[in-house]
Order: C-alpha cells, then structure tokens, then sequence
C-alpha cells in the first residue's frame, strides 16, 4: 500500500509537536530527567502525533518530536510488541522517497465511552484513534431514578464490550456537571436529582475491572474538537454545549483548564439577570434558564399547546417548515446565549469558540448568523474581530466523541502500564 503524505497535515503536526515538545521540555526541567519519565512523556508525544496524523514514517516522527532516530526505533518497536501502532506499507512524500509508514493499530484495542445527559444517555465502542466503532443511545423516561438508569448504561456497555472483537482496557465518560473530581461524583444535575448519591466511577471501575476516567460533557466535547478538528494548537478554544445545560470546555494550549476542584467552564450557572427567576443551583437568571434546549422546549410546548408535547427533532423541523412563532422563540434563545458568550469572550479571550449540542442542531445557520451579529454589535471591535465563531459540525455528537478521548489520553501517557501486563 502506498500512501500519499499531505503537505498540510505536516504542517499540522508542526504546531502540535512545537506545543507538546515544549511542555515535555518544561516537565523535564521541573521533575529532573529521570530515565523512567522521559521514556514515558516521549511515548506519549510519539502516540499524540500519531493520533493527529493517522500515518508518519519513523524519520518524520524523529523530526516532529525532535528526538533521536535510534530513540524512535526503539519506541516504535515496543509499540509494535505491545500492538498499539503498526506498519502500514509504504509512504510516498513529495520528492518521491518511500517510507515504511507507522499508524496507531485501530484493530487490536478499544476504549468504551458513556455520555450521560438528562434525557438521554449514549454508549459506544472506539478504536484507540477516537472513531466510533458502535454508538447507542436510549432515551430516559420521565421520572426514572438514577439508579435504574446507571444499571442500564452498564447493561449496554457490557454488552457492547462483551461483543467487541477489540480488548476494551479503559472506559471514558461524559457527564453533564459540575462534577468533582475530588469526590468521583456528580455534583449537582439540575432537573435530574439523585446522580450524587452514586459513586458513579469507583462502581464502573469495580465491575469493568479497567480504569474509568469521567469528564464534564463541555470538557469532553472541547477535546474532540482539539484532537479531530483543523485548529491551530497554541490557540485557545471554548466549546460551549449548548443542550439540557449549558457548559464550557476551555483548553488552553493543549490543556483544559479546570479549577480548583474541576468545576471551571460551569457558564450554565453564570447569572445574566439578577432579577431573573430562581435556578435549582440558589442563583436567579442563570443563563441555562434561558437558552438550554429544557428551556426553549419548555416554552414551546407552552406557546404552541399542541395536543401532545412536542419534541425539539419535531419543533426543529416546525422551524425549518417556517413556524414563526417557534423561530421567535428560537432566536430569543439565540440572544440570551449570545449575552453569555459575550462574558465568557471578555473573561477568557479565546481565539475560537465553537457552539454545539441539541440547541445548536435546530438551525445551526441560524443560531451562528444572530450569535455572531448579537456580539458583533456589543463586543469592542478589536476583540471581536481576533474571536472565531463557529458550530460544531461533527457527525457524531461530539462529547462522547471527547469521552472516547479521556480514556484513549490516559492510555497513551501510561503506554507501558496498559500493555505490558496484557
Ligand atoms: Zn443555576
């Protein structure tokens, strides 16, 4: 097999391994350069470049990660004894010089990942580069317990790792939060209570039996977009899930950034109206009471009092069918997110945000023409201008995408633990 190198995807890579070089750089001079450590963080840099790219030959891996031939060919080759990467036929650059091409090894090893949302909760099988093998989603009725619904997540994934031609050896998961990491629980869901009664990752680790790594929705969905999406690395990225809740996932050079106790990006519950009404949470007008896809659904249903209540699929086709009084309430939404999105671009100054989640899948068009108009008019020129907006455009939702992600990271930065014991 011979495989074209792309002049662009190098290009890539470049500002991805300039970022990751300088960190292991940085960890380096904080932790002393102890052997064990720099074997570690050099593996984790290798897979990083791999999991951006699908397909390097060693040299250009030597080149991006600005180590020794010899050091790749020693990485490359436990690697391949612990069938994380394999070779996959030649490569062809530009001058028209063939390679032995290395790809991170999709068949062999899988993560299962979970994403939890109010109404509704996915689970679903990726290989080790973050593509979905099998999704499923169920619906969660009205007024079922926490409990019942955790049991049933736990029945597909096993089913699903059970039938999984893949070794599954980790479990990421996508909450909607906030969540502290301090306590493995969620804190507090609004609208759905009872979730902090579980100690939802010590029970998914104890019947798996492999590490589970959970991560807030917005986080998860800030990671797929880092990892799968054509963006400058060093830039700083928001990715604002705009569903049940509101929330941010914030990643600065390459990291997300998370608070004290992990609860940073919480803008659900960032008040846009002191005089607003009350929110499950003791603050009044918090902004997912006026824009989440509950909120828009809520007033919908009582705008329109069809016989039975409408879903957001059905309100979103009512709209497109050019249902006025739905578009109005709809780009009501559009204007209270904007208010939101206009503190987070003053406090933050990300380069780009991306909007995603059920509300941003009714008219995506639409939301990103009046959000971007809404802050144009209000945000000072000279930052609007440097602030990117865009929607997320994924095939997949992106949060259990990012869930995936979670795990697939603790993977790659502990190669050695996961693979030498299997
Ligand atoms: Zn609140």
């Amino acid at each position: 097999m011979t495989v074209q190198i792309k002049e662009d995807i190098i290009n890539r890579i470049n500002a991805l391994s300039r970022e990751q070089v300088y960190r292991v750089k940085m960890e380096l001079s904080k932790s002393g350069y102890n052997q064990k450590r720099i074997q570690e963080m050099n593996r984790t840099l290798l897979l990083n470049i791999l999991l951006k790219n699908g397909v390097c030959s060693r040299a250009q891996l030597a080149k991006l990660a600005q180590l020794k031939p010899a050091t790749i060919t020693n990485i490359v080759s436990d690697f391949i004894r612990f069938g994380i990467v394999r070779e996959v036929g030649l490569l062809t650059d530009s001058k028209g010089r063939r390679y032995i091409g290395i790809s991170i090894n999709n068949d062999e090893y899988g993560v299962l990942a979970i994403r939890l949302s109010r109404r509704n909760f996915a689970v679903g099988i990726f290989n080790l580069s973050g593509d979905a093998v099998a999704v499923e989603r169920e619906e969660i009725q009205d007024g079922m317990e926490p409990e019942i619904v955790f049991e049933k997540m736990i029945e597909k994934g096993k089913r699903l790792v059970e039938s999984s031609k893949r070794k599954i050896i980790a479990i990421g998961m996508a909450i909607p939060g906030p969540y502290s990491t301090k306590k493995g629980r969620i804190e507090i869901m609004t609208g759905f209570a009872g979730w902090n009664k579980i100690p939802v990752q010590e029970q998914l680790e104890e019947i798996f039996q492999i590490p589970v790594f959970i991560e807030q929705d917005a986080n998860a969905g800030a990671l797929a977009h880092y990892w799968h999406d054509d963006i400058l690395k060093d830039k700083m990225l928001i990715y604002i899930a705009v569903g049940q809740g509101v929330g941010a996932g914030i990643i600065d050079n390459g990291q997300l950034i998370k608070g004290a106790i992990g609860t940073t990006g919480e803008i659900g519950h960032m008040s846009i109206n002191y005089r607003g009404p009350r929110c499950s949470c003791g603050n009044c007008g918090c902004l997912e009471l006026y824009c989440s896809s509950l909120a828009f659904m809520r007033k919908v249903n009582a705008n329109l009092k069809t016989e039975k209540n409408l879903t957001i699929e059905e309100a979103a086709k009512l709209l497109r069918e050019g249902n006025e009084e739905i578009r109005k309430l709809y780009l009501e939404a559009c204007d209270m997110l904007a208010v939101g999105i206009g503190n987070i671009i003053y406090n933050f100054n990300p380069a780009i945000i991306i909007l995603g989640d059920e509300m941003a899948h009714v008219a995506p068009e639409m939301m990103l023409a009046r959000v971007s108009e809404y802050i144009r008019e209000r945000i000072l020129p000279g930052i609007y201008e440097e602030t990117q907006i865009r929607i997320s455009a994924g095939k997949i939702d992106s949060m259990i995408h990012g869930a995936a992600l979670v795990a697939i990271q603790d993977v790659f930065q502990n190669s050695e633990q996961y693979f030498t014991n299997i």
